[in-house]
């Protein structure tokens, strides 16, 4: 099966009395097998338990549109010009030899799901995992955006330096037409020296009503003029200082209004694009890592029942952490720190060189290992935590070659030490672009789904705050009664789980108890 044309649905049916195939649908009847606990005399108690579920996915995908804050940074020219790309089935020159367009680095579109084993040989069946379920092509989605620079997109992409000449000069022509609308500055929440990019703007620089209309338009305009189903919103601008969470500003939902409103100054641009989107009912991801989320803002996403998702894309470093430490911590080793460098010469650079703008990358980039080590109370008493320091240095000559350079210290057997060293060449925006198809694709589908307690009365979509994103993104946001899942193992299985649910298929587990008996 060639990844590149696979489309939903003609890959395979799931023959089972708990799964039934409309026009419409896919229906599946699922039984969720967990186990509950309970301490009493001393110790544990622990009871197997079973919730049957329903699911029922919409098979219509339509036509999907997207729209990028920040279109014309490095992110948004590079996923623009790759998906040009993958559209014509470009080929190019490298002095490495020619090179095809492709999706790798996206792991709905690049990698693979076991499907089962093989009836004949005993041999897993190996699928992608675009086609576990019906998902948009990322080569069918319309792209548009927002960017407070008027730059066209060919010129941005210039500017990027991230793609090879011979590449962009097939994509240019395309590019040249694509040009981004007036975005929202409010000059205080990114750096000073942002200022000169600024020529593309809609006029006022605080919070109001009128930019929240403003941007509900653009997204209605964009929808009606490409002939769109939906519209799905990802924040690839620059990344904003924390906003002070202040009660009565942004606490609740009813605040937050009121304070846009006002006008009121701690109301970030990135909270105005998700409060213009949760009203027109456009999911919104954030892939930057300040809080746009404050919690007046899940709050009223909750109450319209419209999808967030964030924060911060994870990328490079910090993905390789996700998995590491989860290595690390789950093979019973004691990781007492971790000291990360990064350095990095793109505008992302440039704008996270200004000390609030860094706070809030450094915040997404600490806690990244909590869960892990709070699993685990063979190795870490309550409150004990590994070290952790994050340093990111602005220098231009590497462009978007960004460096990550890691030592991991860690205690093993009576007494003895692991260092690891690691050092990582990430091409930022080449590893940013698969990552933001991944969660247009995604956010898409499981806005597509429904379900419900088998036989309840009612279905219900997922909860607003859509924690399955969390496999490309560095802090998930979570409400407080989700708990967050960092490790990135878990991260994956969680999402192909949920999918094959959808499915009537049953969860991975690895057992491979059918080789096992002699
Ligand atoms: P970039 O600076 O090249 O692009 C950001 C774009 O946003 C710029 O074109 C800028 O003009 C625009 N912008 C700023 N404020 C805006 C506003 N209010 N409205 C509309 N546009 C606005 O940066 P990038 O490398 O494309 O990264 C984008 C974001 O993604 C950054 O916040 C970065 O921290 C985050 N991120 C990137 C990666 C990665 O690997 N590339 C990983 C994690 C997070």
């Amino acid at each position: 099966i060639s990844i590149h044309d696979t489309r939903a649905a003609s890959v395979f049916t799931v023959d089972s009395p708990n799964v039934t195939y409309s026009n419409a649908d896919i229906t599946s009847k699922y039984t969720y097998r967990t186990t509950d606990v309970s301490f009493k005399d001393g110790k544990y108690s622990a009871v197997p338990k079973e919730t049957v579920y329903d699911f029922k996915t919409e098979r219509k995908v339509g036509k999907v549109g997207v729209m990028l804050v920040g279109w014309g940074g490095n992110n948004g020219t590079t996923v623009t010009a790759g998906i040009i790309g993958n559209r014509r089935k470009l080929e190019w020159e490298t002095r490495e030899g020619p090179r095809a367009a492709n999706y790798y680095g996206s792991v709905v579109m690049a990698s693979t799901v076991k499907l089962g084993v093989d009836s004949n040989n005993g041999q897993d069946v190996n699928i992608p995992l675009q086609s576990l379920m019906p998902m948009v092509h990322p080569n069918d989605l319309v792209i548009g955006g927002w960017d407070i620079s008027g730059m066209d997109l060919a010129a941005a992409m210039d500017r990027a330096k991230v793609l090879e000449p011979t590449l962009k000069s097939y994509v240019r022509k395309e590019m040249a037409g694509m040009k981004p609308l007036p975005s929202i500055y409010y000059p205080d929440f990114i750096a000073a020296n942002q200022e000169d990019r600024a020529d593309n703007t809609v006029p006022g620089s605080k919070a109001s009503m009128a930019h929240v209309e403003h941007l509900r338009k653009d997204i209605r305009d964009f929808k009606s003029s490409n002939g769109l189903d939906k519209v799905i919103v990802l924040w690839t601008a620059n990344t904003e200082r924390y906003a002070d969470i202040i009660p009565g500003a942004n606490d609740t939902a009813d605040n937050l209004m009121k304070a846009i409103a006002d006008g009121h100054e701690e109301v970030s641009p990135s909270t105005v694009f998700a409060v213009a989107c949760i009203l027109e009912k456009a999911p919104f991801i954030n892939g930057s890592p300040q809080n746009t989320f404050v919690p007046g803002c899940v709050e009223l996403a909750e109450k319209h029942g419209s999808f967030i998702g964030g924060d911060d894309f994870k990328s490079g470093q910090t993905k390789m952490k996700s998995a590491l430490v989860d290595f690390m911590i789950n093979a019973g080793i004691k990781l007492t720190s971790i000291a990360s460098y990064n350095h990095l010469g793109n505008n992302d650079g440039k704008n996270l060189s200004s000390q609030k703008q860094f706070r809030s990358k450094e915040i997404s980039k600490s806690n990244v290992v909590d869960d892990m080590v709070a699993a685990n109370n063979v190795l870490y008493k309550e409150g004990e935590h590994p070290d952790h320091t994050v340093v990111i240095k602005y220098m231009p000559a590497v462009g978007d070659n960004k460096r990550a350079l890691d030592e991991y210290y860690a205690e093993i057997f009576m007494g003895g030490h692991q260092t690891i060293f690691l050092s990582n060449v990430c091409e930022d925006s080449l590893l940013a672009a698969p990552l933001i198809i991944d969660l247009v694709l995604v956010a898409e589908l499981f806005s597509r789904i429904q379900w419900r307690p088998h036989g309840a009365p009612e279905w219900k979509s997922f909860h607003s705050v859509l924690s399955v994103l969390s496999y490309m993104l560095k802090a998930p946001l979570t409400t407080a009664r989700i708990p967050v899942v960092n490790a990135l193992a878990k991260q994956r299985s969680a999402l192909i789980n949920i999918m094959k649910a959808c499915v009537g298929l049953e969860p991975e587990n690895d057992m491979t108890l059918e080789h096992k008996l002699f």
